[in-house]
């Protein structure tokens, strides 16, 4: 009987993988280093999700459901790989719960690490209690507490939302754009509105990045129908005044300071490189592209092909993604490496 199928990583990209191996009737292992699956929607707590509305825990949770119900799929989690040995068709895993496993192949969907907005200091995250980021807030909408200043427990009055939090800033070394930050923003802006209609939100951007069918459904539907205010701005820093907090900066359209209060301050922080990525690198043997994601090394002729035969990747472990983008990969991968097998019985 040929050996099962490693998967790193339980959220929606190692999910959708272990869906279709299931369904084929292929064996595979999921390992995650969590004490559950559904990866970043389920394990930060994210609301309605974009672009389909359906609550995180409800799409997403559906997905593991079906994944623990197959008896195909062992799911083994609170645990790591520690050591990795062998060649396609016959490798040997070493996991941190003392286990041993062989494996036909691996799958690494070990996603992405939320940027922490410490590392932008200037922009108040870790200094006032009312600045949080766009996870803070996805949690105070799916808990069903809803958007509350932390530092009192009021209702907001005045919102503003700051993108490209640890996305597109040379300055702290993250070039790349976190693609989906813009859309999640609009969306968050829109059910603030939704909950608090009498609270301002207003979105500071540099560039809108609603990328494809978004442009209708958040940017243009958040302005027309919910009156979220876009400005153009480059924020200097958040302050406070003792009562409300101040965002400084330029409005770029025209050219002038800026100066405006708020109750409440929101970072749309982006997708950094998975913080274990140097040990994933190291362990499996795979290498790292130039910002630290997990590098494609085949993007046209094999799906989710690493830098070693046999060890392949999907979902944002390979750059910032959407989760249906993630879920694709892992479906699309899982084929590939079946393809991969038959290469070898047949060579
Ligand atoms: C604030 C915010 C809101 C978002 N909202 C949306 C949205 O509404 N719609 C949308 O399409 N996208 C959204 N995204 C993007 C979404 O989070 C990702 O597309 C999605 O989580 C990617 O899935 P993944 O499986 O690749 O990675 P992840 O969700 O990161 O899952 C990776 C899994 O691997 C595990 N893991 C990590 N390292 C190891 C290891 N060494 N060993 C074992 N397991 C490991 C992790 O614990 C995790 O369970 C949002 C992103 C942010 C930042
Ligand atoms: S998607 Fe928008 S907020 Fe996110 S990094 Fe790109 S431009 Fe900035």
């Amino acid at each position: 009987m040929s050996k099962p199928v490693l998967i790193i990583g339980g959220g929606p990209a190692g999910l959708a993988a272990a869906h279709s191996f299931a369904t084929l009737g292929k064996q595979c292992v999921i390992v995650e280093k969590e004490d559950r699956l559904g990866g970043a929607p389920i394990l930060s707590g994210y609301a309605k999700l974009v672009p389909t509305g359906e609550w995180a825990k409800d799409a997403i949770g559906g997905m593991v459901k079906r994944v623990e119900d197959a008896s195909s799929v062992k799911v083994i989690t609170g645990t790591k790989v520690t050591n990795f040995d062998g060649a396609p068709g016959d490798f040997t895993a070493k996991l941190s719960n003392g286990d041993t496993l062989e494996a036909e192949a691996v799958i690494v969907c070990s996603g992405f690490t939320h940027f922490d907005s410490v590392n932008k200091p200037e922009w108040g995250f870790g200094t006032y209690e009312d600045v949080v980021t766009t996870t803070q807030v996805e949690q105070m909408i799916s808990s069903g507490q809803g958007v509350r200043c932390p530092s009192d427990g009021r209702k907001p009055h005045r919102v503003a939302i700051l993108l490209c939090v640890g996305s597109r800033d040379r300055q702290i070394g993250r070039e790349w754009c976190s693609k989906i930050c813009c859309t999640v923003s609009s969306n968050i802006a829109m059910e603030i509105r939704e909950e608090l209609p009498d609270c301002h939100v207003y979105i500071y951007y540099m560039d809108i990045r609603t990328f494809g069918l978004y442009e209708t459904k958040y940017y243009w539907k958040s302005q027309e129908e919910f009156k979220v205010k876009y400005i153009k701005a480059r924020i200097a820093e958040v302050t406070s005044d003792g009562e409300k907090l101040i965002v400084k900066g330029e409005d770029t359209l025209v050219k002038r300071p800026i100066t405006i209060p708020f109750d409440m301050v929101v970072h749309a922080i982006g997708m950094d490189p998975n913080v274990d990525n140097p040990e994933i690198s190291d362990t499996f043997g795979i290498d790292l592209e130039t910002h630290g994601f997990i590098d494609v090394a085949n993007r046209y002729g094999s799906m989710g092909a690493t830098s070693r035969p046999g060890v392949y990747v999907a979902g944002s472990a390979t750059g910032p993604e959407t989760i249906d983008d993630s879920i694709a990969q892992g479906h699309a991968t899982a084929m590939a490496v079946l393809s991969g097998a038959q290469d070898l019985k047949t060579a």
